[in-house]
């Protein structure tokens, strides 16, 4: 930014020496499309802000008015005022109304001069400073009507003072160009802030179903970041506060603020960093008794450096949340894959901004708008991330802590949603029953460390020779339910029969281990409840062990005898 004010006075004074160069007038096309002005501005900077129109208007200042020569007439944040003058040609023989356009909304005072019908200049006094009725028009930046007689020459004058960053972007068009363009836009923006809207209350709901910390965190964050875009844009003064020039101005800073510190609480919540990584956890807590500070007391301070240190906080910030999710991902956390996923985007978002910003990549709608699309597309990868984490501490709840293979909790409710779809769709749905073959002994014997030992063991062999769609559950004690969805009788008993051998011949860390499995398989013809169908097959359990044991058992007509089945007719 300094280079860039540097490399422009440099320009300017090399000017001042040479000839007097002049831009020439916008010739206004007949059917004018919005068109950029930068080529045809004169510019003048007034360090000390003590120049007046009239003065302007002297032929001493008037040879002062210099073109940018292809430089960019922005100019970061500085001290002066910058006088700008644009002529506009109309070649028609016929009087044209026409559409000036300042498209950065962020300036402190904007004036304007024009000439009205008999030849007086006029003047209009606006900017964020004054309230908004101060805009000629109710729109979210500086739009002014002004008329150009048949085959005539008008020069424009405006005069640009701010305290933030300096950006001249003005353009012409005639109204129903414009009235085109001001559409679309408005529909982009709807969208845009219509995402934002939509996010902050569906995570509202979530967060009164769930009660999740981050939800908090998430919903601070995304309504202090779509404002921050909303006072880049020029929407919240125009809709939220367009009485406060003072919230105008200082909004930026404390969003800002904000931003950074609901985006630091969401992270180390949502990646548990303080357990997971609790040095990078450390800092970013530090960072939070320099931000904080920082965001409340800057409605009260100096603008430029306030916002100049945010800035560089919110890089630091930037790194550090990036190596909180790295972390928490090596460390195990799932959530912290998905939070990386959204910060990532938005990195490489901005990055693009940057590029674009340096010029390395071309400018264009989709480069130039990088930064701001890329904060709702992390919003949006952030809520997905928040739905994720919540199916995962819910399922956390439904495993096994010993095996980690589903718990009894998760076969309840699992087995009554299989047996309804399997009568839904009209697929076989097989469960296995098993049970370990004088499993008191081993904890007698070797206590009941080793008898942990050993149903870990097995957890794991019945992981290893079972793969999805089968629910491997462990039912409680020794005993394990597995659920075969899409599976009939035969195949279930290609698995029984499968672990029965391979449990036989597994040596259990110098333990030789049997186990009995029932099996049972609905029947088209019957309908049994959730409890009849797992009373089906832990009695033909009962009967492997009765049999001898180390064996499988299928559920069949000799147990149809029993009071079970009475209850179902016959199979
Ligand atoms: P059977 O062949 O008839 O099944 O004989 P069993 O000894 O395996 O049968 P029983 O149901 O009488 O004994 C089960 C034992 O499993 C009783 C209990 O001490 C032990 N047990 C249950 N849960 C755990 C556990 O989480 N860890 C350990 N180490 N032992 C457990
Ligand atoms: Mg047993
Ligand atoms: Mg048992």
């Amino acid at each position: 930014m300094v280079m860039q004010v540097t490399c422009w006075i440099l320009g300017l004074s090399l000017l001042c020496l040479s000839s007097l160069a002049q831009s020439a007038p916008f010739s206004v096309a007949q059917e004018q499309q919005p068109a950029a002005l930068t080529e045809n501005l004169l510019l003048l900077q007034d360090p000390e802000q003590k120049l007046n129109f009239s003065d302007i208007l002297s032929p001493e200042q008037k040879q002062q008015l210099q073109p940018l020569h292809g430089h960019s007439p922005n100019f970061g944040f500085t001290g002066a005022a910058y006088w700008v003058a644009v002529t506009l040609h109309n070649p028609l023989p016929v009087q044209r109304e026409l559409i000036l356009r300042q498209d950065y909304p962020l300036i402190d005072r904007l004036d304007f001069w024009y000439q009205d019908s008999s030849d007086q200049w006029q003047q209009v006094a606006t900017g964020d400073r004054l309230p908004f009725v101060s805009r000629v028009l109710d729109l979210r930046d500086f739009v002014f009507p002004v008329t150009l007689p048949a085959n005539a020459n008008r020069t424009f004058y405006f005069r640009f003072a701010t305290e933030g960053a300096l950006n001249i972007g003005l353009s012409v068009s005639d109204p129903t160009a414009f009235l085109s363009q001001l559409a679309l836009e408005q529909f982009l923006l709807g969208i845009y802030y219509g995402g934002f809207l939509v996010l902050v209350i569906y995570n509202l709901f979530l967060f009164i179903a769930v009660r999740d910390r981050a939800y908090v965190y998430y919903m601070g964050y995304a309504i202090s970041y779509g404002l921050y875009f909303g006072v880049h844009n020029g929407i919240s003064f125009q809709y939220v506060w367009p009485g406060s020039p003072w919230l105008a101005n200082q909004s930026l800073v404390i969003l800002l603020g904000m931003t950074l510190i609901f985006g630091i609480q969401f992270a180390r919540t949502f990646c548990s960093s303080r357990l997971l990584a609790p040095r990078t956890d450390r800092m970013a807590r530090g960072l939070l008794y320099v931000i904080v500070p920082l965001t409340v007391i800057s409605p009260f301070v100096n603008y430029g450096p306030t916002i100049l240190s945010l800035a560089l906080l919110t890089l630091v910030v930037a790194v550090l949340l990036l190596a909180v999710g790295v972390i928490s991902l090596l460390k195990g956390s799932l959530s912290a894959r998905y939070f990386l996923v959204g910060w990532a985007t938005l990195l490489v978002c901005v990055i693009v901004y940057m590029l674009k910003t340096f010029g390395l990549i071309p400018h264009n709608a989709i480069t130039h708008n990088a930064f701001q699309f890329g904060a709702l597309l992390e919003m949006v990868l952030l809520s997905l991330a928040l739905g994720a984490r919540v199916n995962e501490i819910q399922k956390r709840g439904y495993i096994d802590q010993l095996t980690g293979l589903y718990n009894r909790g998760y076969f309840d409710q699992r087995l009554p949603r299989e047996l309804a779809n399997a009568t839904v769709t009209g697929a076989p749905l097989s469960l296995l029953v098993l049970d370990i073959d004088h499993f008191k002994s081993i904890n007698d014997d070797y206590g009941h460390a080793r008898g942990d030992a050993v149903l870990q063991a097995v957890g794991r062999l019945i992981r290893r020779l079972v793969r999805k769609p089968v629910v491997a559950c462990r039912y409680g004690g020794e005993e394990f339910a597995l659920l075969l969805p899409r599976t009939d009788c035969a195949a279930a008993q290609v698995v029984a029969e499968r672990l029965v051998r391979e449990v036989a011949q597994t040596d259990f860390d110098g333990l030789a281990l049997t186990i009995s499995v029932g099996v049972a398989s609905t029947e088209p013809s019957v309908d049994l409840s959730a409890p009849e169908f797992f009373e089906l097959a832990d009695r033909a359990l009962y009967k492997a062990k009765r049999n001898g044991r180390n064996r499988y058992v299928v559920a069949d007509s000799s147990i149809a005898n029993s009071g079970v089945m009475l209850s179902v007719g016959n199979v």
